[in-house]
């Protein structure tokens, strides 16, 4: 079975064939476009790189972080566990978030640092054990960009930002409190300054007039 990305290119590749085809003759110009539902049904494409094995992929996700067979088989791969070897299907929610990063900051790639971790050594609460943390930077976008992104854009969900290690953590975590913070000299500093500002509503700043005496 054809990876989901691929058949999308041999279906967009038909299509423009068509087109060449069928040119000078009209093709109707709403036969070669998508509509909502397929594009949201469509995968976005993952450039990914392993920053520890050097290696690069890419793959398709749906925005509601599904894939197919292929491709889930491929990610498990790609994300599993460095010490053990161990492999575990990354949470949906977590790769619902991936894919959205990725079609945001198209075409740049995600450079993964670690993601499923169950060596002895890792927390028994650690995100990471429980497949739903993804540790990342995206080549060429500031890591505070991505930050605040995450964080003003998402619920239910833990950020970290490691500035010295450069990357970002960020894990989906259904039903428990949200979770900000920054990783300096070797601990976590939680509720993070820019965490506060990243949630202020935008409206609620822009729209707050300077204030005039009246009468003048
Ligand atoms: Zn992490």
């Amino acid at each position: 079975m054809l990876p989901i990305l691929l058949k999308l290119k041999l279906a967009t590749a038909a299509a423009a064939g068509l087109a060449a085809a069928a040119s000078p003759v009209t093709v109707p110009a709403d036969a070669l476009v998508m509509t909502v539902a397929e594009r949201v049904a469509a995968p976005i494409e993952v450039k990914l790189y392993d920053e520890n094995l050097r290696i690069s992929a890419t793959v398709g996700i749906r925005l509601d972080g599904t894939m197919d067979d292929a491709t889930a088989a491929e990610l498990k791969h790609l994300f599993r566990c460095r010490t053990t070897g161990r492999q575990h299907v990354i949470a949906r929610r977590t790769l619902a978030m991936l894919a959205d990063l990725a079609d945001r900051y198209q075409p740049r790639t995600i450079e993964f640092v670690s993601v499923y971790r169950v060596q002895a050594d890792e927390s028994p609460t650690s995100p990471h054990r429980d497949a739903r943390a993804i540790d990342f930077r995206i080549r060429g976008v500031p890591l505070t960009q991505i930050r605040d992104y995450l964080w003003r854009t998402y619920s239910e969900v833990g950020i970290g930002w490691y500035p010295a290690e450069q990357f970002i953590h960020m894990d989906s975590r259904p039903a428990l409190h949200d979770t900000a913070w920054t990783f300096l000299t070797g601990e976590n500093h939680y509720h993070p300054y820019w965490a506060e500002v990243a949630r202020r509503p935008a409206a609620k700043v822009a729209a707050t007039p300077p204030r005039h005496r009246s009468g003048v």
